[in-house]
């Protein structure tokens, strides 16, 4: 029999649709996947050759389960260069990817019925993640426009509450938490003493002039109680190689480095090398990527809205729109009366060889995630058959 806790999880709908796709794919189906979260751009030339260059130089051995030195260090420099935020290497941890990250940070601060605020939207991973570290995921909508609703936040805390984990610029919104919004949040986290889990692995990829804020800079006490996510997936195009990393308070990274070394122990090797080249070659190719999303951005969210019964706000970060879709309830789609987001991403994906993800994986049913992670030309195609599916 499976265990009691696996037995609660659920796939990660993310990850789960590649198989499906891979399965049309092999059947000659052509679809439209507007459903991927990750940048369709190669991992820049200069991080791929730092890599290579590791492995002929034969950095191929265990490394300190925390990552090798270099990298820590050039994470905390980058930590205090572009966030403000203060770190020493012993308070930084790599990982394999962000999603260890998170799991070890919440695994080391968590007890059994420690409940953890999750704003919704959100990523499909964090209710599960907290349920791995025996913690309560408690729900909490945003408000208009995807932004954190602090009235609503204060009345979910109650004596249980340990932890509120945050993640602007937001998967699956796209949502950039306003400074307004952030210091409130920085005001409530210090005033109740509640431990802060800050996912900013997005925080490159901000677009129309705004810029991302840490809500842990806002309030240097925090710090205490701060769990700082963040990877090289999103921002360097590196999501295969599977690189992240958690900065804490050092008793907490010593925890996460506990469990890393009896879980994975180091990162790969080489990867680590590639890492520290990508920290130290500066932003120029992340701004180039930046830019290619940023045009795509204003492309979709005027697309969007052009769709029968579908309306997207504004959004600034992050390569997603979360578009409303209750409008097109009660319609009769290719003989389908559509009654829920997940019957429509499945009409749209079987009729129409469209992917995106339904709302319901985001906790939040009547919205369709929309990628934006394919050529400007997919995504006019992608929005065209879904424009014939839902006009025919
Ligand atoms: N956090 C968020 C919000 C994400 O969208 C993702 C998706 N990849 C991750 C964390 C995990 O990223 P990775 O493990 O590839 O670093
Ligand atoms: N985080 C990305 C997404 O939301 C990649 C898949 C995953 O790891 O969940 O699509």
């Amino acid at each position: 029999m499976i265990s009691k806790l696996v037995s609660g999880l659920n796939p990660s709908a993310t990850v789960e649709i590649q198989e499906t796709l891979a399965q049309l794919t092999a059947k000659g189906v052509d679809v439209v996947r507007l459903n991927a979260g990750e940048p369709d751009m190669p991992t820049p030339a200069h991080i791929v050759d730092a890599g290579i260059n590791a492995l002929r130089e034969g950095k191929t051995r265990y490394t300190p389960a925390a990552g090798i030195l270099p990298l820590r260090e050039a994470i905390a420099e980058k930590l205090e260069r572009d966030n403000g935020l203060h770190y020493e290497s012993s308070g930084i941890v790599v990982t394999t990817g962000a999603k260890q990250a998170l799991v070890n940070a919440l695994l080391a601060v968590i007890d059994p019925g420690d409940e953890v605020i999750i704003l919704t939207p959100a990523w499909v991973s964090y209710p599960d993640m907290v349920k791995i570290a025996g913690g309560v995921p408690v729900f909490v909508p945003t408000g208009p426009g995807y932004q954190p609703d602090i009235r609503a936040i204060e009345r979910a805390i109650t004596p249980k509450t340990k932890l509120i984990l945050i993640n602007s610029p937001n998967n699956p919104t796209g949502a950039v938490y306003t400074e307004e919004k952030l210091h409130a949040l920085a005001d409530l986290i210090a005033e109740r003493k509640l431990w802060v889990l800050s996912d900013e692995i997005y925080e490159k990829l901000i677009y129309k002039g705004k810029t991302h804020t840490s809500v842990v800079s806002l309030r240097p006490e925090l710090a205490e109680r701060a769990l700082i996510v963040n990877g090289f997936s999103k921002a360097f195009a590196m999501t295969g190689w599977r690189a992240g990393y958690l900065a804490a308070p050092k008793p907490i990274a010593k925890a996460a480095t506990i469990l890393a070394g009896h879980m994975t122990s180091n990162v790969t090797t080489f990867v680590q090398w590639a890492c520290l080249a990508a920290l130290g070659g500066g932003d120029t190719c992340i701004e180039a990527m930046r830019d290619v999303f940023a045009a795509r951005q204003t492309v979709i969210e005027g697309l969007l809205n052009e769709l029968p019964g579908f309306t997207a706000g504004p959004v600034d970060g992050a390569f997603y729109m979360m578009p409303d879709v209750t409008g097109v309830f009660g319609r009769t789609v290719a003989g389908v009366t559509i009654e829920s987001s997940a019957q429509l991403a499945h009409v749209m994906l079987e009729k129409a060889h469209v992917a995106v993800i339904p709302g319901e994986a985001f906790f939040s049913p009547g919205t369709l995630r929309f990628s934006y992670c394919v050529s400007e030309a997919d995504i006019r195609e992608g929005i065209s058959r879904i424009g014939q599916l839902l006009g025919g």
